[in-house]
């Protein structure tokens, strides 16, 4: 393990790392978001934790870039980098500090996939290799450290998990871990008790007074929100599931940390299609929807606004001018 270097607050790998990202998404509209200072590192400098105040936790597991020598290639299992979502992830929380005031947590890993995959168990994701699985230690123990803080500030939260997907249909695959034929059950059938407890927002439904289906598909589920913005998504009131469609469920990070086992935040796996997330442009207007989408999804489900509590109260009046 390499200590990182004395005053920087970052590592240089991961500093050359934010450099190319940044000269890659270089747009002539807007560039996006630059990564944010003073992160937490773990010792392999590979993962990144920017700790926040909202109860909403980010992780981008399969965006990053870096190619180092000494961890060899991870000789089998999805290896192809999700383009663009490390980007889309930073640019979601810009947008929620600028929206409310304050930040989600966000956590990255910079190690390209073909190194390390965070979405999957150990075994897999690291392959033996002992530096791998390091950085897959720290990149779920931050993730831990985050749920941890929005429980013990909120009692209650959502763990957002960014990745990218190639399929036909270009809409945002939300994940529950419920399977596709699952959902392609009426409502009646997704209303069984059963149902909503091997779903990885387990909890938000023992919460709210809307039925499961209304909650995954109905017109204040989160698929709703981002489709009243403009970005089209799967479960939603307008786009179902057929047989044939490829879809992603929620993979290992939505397991462990969504409330599956009735303990933690809840989760959504967000699979973005490459339109979304492909330029500086459509980062930046997806960013700004889901943060407002997100804004209405815990005002109406958590019961719990993100807007900066009291800040419009804690502004002083405007001073009454005197006659003129
Ligand atoms: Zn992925």
């Amino acid at each position: 393990m390499s200590p990182t270097p004395a005053g920087l607050p970052i590592p240089a790998g991961v500093f050359l790392a934010l450099l190319g990202t940044l000269l890659w998404s270089t747009v002539p509209v807007r560039a996006d978001s630059p990564l944010p200072e003073n992160p937490q590192v773990g010792t392999t400098g590979y993962i990144q934790y920017w700790p926040g105040e909202l109860p909403v936790v980010l992780a981008a597991p399969h965006g990053g870039r870096l190619l180092p020598k000494d961890i060899p290639n991870r000789p089998y299992g999805k290896l192809l980098r999700d383009t663009g979502t490390l980007e889309l992830a930073v640019e979601m929380r810009a947008a929620m500090l600028k929206q409310f005031g304050r930040a989600p947590h966000l956590v990255v890993c910079q190690l390209a996939r073909v190194k390390l995959d965070c979405n999957r168990e150990v075994r897999e994701a690291a392959q033996g290799n002992s530096k791998g699985q390091v950085a897959w230690e720290e990149y779920h123990g931050f993730l831990r450290n985050a749920e941890s803080a929005v429980v013990s500030q909120y009692g209650k939260g959502i763990f957002l998990d960014i990745h990218g997907h190639a399929h036909p249909k270009a809409r945002i695959e939300l994940g529950y871990l419920l399977k596709s034929r699952e959902l392609q059950q009426n409502d009646q059938q997704l209303n069984a008790p059963d149902v909503a407890t091997r779903s990885s927002i387990r909890l938000l439904a023992g919460r709210t007074d809307l039925s499961f289906a209304a909650l995954i598909r109905g017109s204040t589920s989160f698929g709703a929100l981002l489709e009243q913005r403009g970005f089209s998504c799967v479960p939603s009131p307008s786009s179902q599931l057929e047989p044939d469609d490829l879809y992603f469920n929620g993979g290992y990070s939505t397991e462990t940390h969504g409330s599956r086992d009735g303990v933690g935040l809840d989760a959504i796996q967000m699979e973005m299609p490459g339109e979304y997330r492909d330029t500086a442009v459509k980062r930046v207007e997806f960013s700004r929807a889901v943060s407002d989408a997100l804004g209405s999804y815990f005002t109406v489900h958590f019961k719990l606004p993100l807007d900066r509590p009291d800040a419009d109260k804690l502004a002083p009046p405007p001073q009454q001018a005197g006659p003129r």
